[in-house]
């Protein structure tokens, strides 16, 4: 989502007849485009000032802070005189950078130093979507697409809700248009994304619809989606993923636990049975899907006992791939204020290495499944260790290299699939 906001400011700020530099060090304004979702991003982003001071060497440059920190530690960041920051602004206030950097010069140059007062908007919209910019510099052979912002969840480990405010949905007609200009630039696979992407709805329209409607447009061949919450799965949505082809058959399911208990404490909306129950009907109507999920290990109050819910939950559904974190309490949300972190380093520590390993075990099984068949894979370009090897990604989302040959960025070429680890499958073209 930050990439994509930071094109959607590149894209504000161009039109605005701001100029980019390719490196800081010629920049008058830099500007950090931020998030607070894992342990430990603002100190980087402290760190990160302090090193593009010291490289101005004295030269005069804005440094502004944007996204959700500039939410989460506006006070700290207005107040702090260490990190001398010139102005910030949060997820729905970039329309209005022109006019934060031009107060923010100003200052300056009234010689009122580096923000006497310091220019910021951190306001949270129920209504911006920017849904009528759409980002002008995309690189790759994927094109990222905000359907909607913000979300109305609360998960009580989660700071999302807090920093990127209540979900709204864009327009369909405006999320299509954005995909037929990508179209006509070449782009043959867009991914949908939202912070709960899949309870996208306008008007009317749901996400099935949103999907179906985006298929639609000549040049796109794959859509896909992150990310989703497992509460907003309707048959129909699973019906559209399962029959139309440009979908991909790729299904992130983020678990976060596999006990209810701790589901409840969550606030996930769903017990273990309820996730098991989705994830048969999941694989009844996309046969053969890919699914991948993300865990949390050690959220507060969690027994070993409990613990072992979830790792009977991942042997049971056999993920794909699964993305595990320690939990780590962020500031302001309901856990921080009613849970005490008492599951010690030591045992978060041993439980994710558990899960790790065992996931990594049964992420190569799934993988050697695919030895032997043919898959359809979008060249993604050279892989980083050799311009001999090219790599791309299956329909269902896999990692896989093949042999550089005549091919070319943005092809989309069947390979059949001769190898496997748990993270990579091999293959050649055929
Ligand atoms: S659904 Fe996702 S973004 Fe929304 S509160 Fe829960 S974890 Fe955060």
């Amino acid at each position: 989502m930050n990439e994509y906001d930071s094109e959607l400011i590149r894209t504000i700020l161009t039109k605005e007849n701001f100029a980019f530099v390719p490196t800081e060090a010629e920049a008058d304004v830099v500007m950090l485009n931020t998030c607070s979702v894992r342990e430990g991003a603002n100190l980087k982003v402290y760190n990160r000032i302090h090193e593009i001071k010291r490289a101005a060497e004295g030269r005069p440059m804005l440094v502004g802070v944007l996204g959700c920190m500039a939410t989460n530690f506006r006070q700290e960041l207005l107040k702090n005189p260490r990190l001398a920051i010139d102005f910030i602004a949060g997820p729905d206030s970039y329309k209005k950078l022109p006019q934060l950097i031009s107060e923010a010069m100003d200052s300056v140059s009234r010689g009122t130093g580096h923000g006497a007062r310091k220019p910021f908007d951190v306001t949270l919209s129920e209504f911006e979507t920017y849904s009528d910019i759409f980002p002008t510099n995309r690189e790759g052979v994927n094109a990222w697409i905000a359907v909607s912002r913000g979300c109305d969840n609360f998960c009580t480990f989660c700071v999302v809700p807090y920093t990127r405010g209540r979900e709204r949905s864009r327009a369909p007609e405006n999320v299509v248009a954005e995909v037929r200009m990508l179209a006509e630039e070449g782009f043959k696979q867009v991914t949908f994304l939202g912070q709960n992407v899949n309870s996208y709805k306008y008007e009317g329209a749901d996400f099935a619809d949103l999907l179906d409607a985006a298929s639609r447009v000549d040049g796109i061949e794959r859509i896909r989606f992150t990310s989703p919450h497992p509460k907003d799965f309707p048959e129909k949505l699973l019906q559209r993923i399962a029959e139309n082809p440009k979908i991909c058959k790729h299904v992130h399911l983020p678990m976060q636990a596999g006990n209810s208990r701790i589901l409840e404490l969550m606030n996930r909306t769903y017990t273990q049975e309820e996730y098991l129950a989705l994830v048969d009907k999941v694989r009844a109507i996309i046969p053969g899907v890919s699914l991948t999920t993300d865990v949390i290990v050690g959220f507060p109050s969690e027994t070993d006992a409990e613990f072992e819910d979830t790792m009977k939950v991942m042997e049971t559904v056999r993920f794909d791939n699964a993305f595990i974190f320690n939990y780590s309490e962020r500031p302001m949300t309901a856990a921080a204020k009613k849970f005490p972190d008492d599951v010690t380093d030591a045992q978060k520590k041993a439980r994710i290495t558990r899960l790790n390993d065992r996931q990594k075990q049964i992420s190569l099984e799934q993988n050697e499944v695919h030895i032997g068949r043919v898959e359809e894979v979008l060249i993604e370009g050279p892989t980083s260790k050799s311009d001999a090897i090219m790599q791309g990604r299956t329909d269902g989302n896999k990692l896989t290299v093949v042999p550089a040959g005549d091919l070319a960025k943005n092809q989309l070429v069947k390979v059949k699939i001769t190898g496997a680890s748990p993270t990579v499958l091999r293959g050649e073209v055929i």
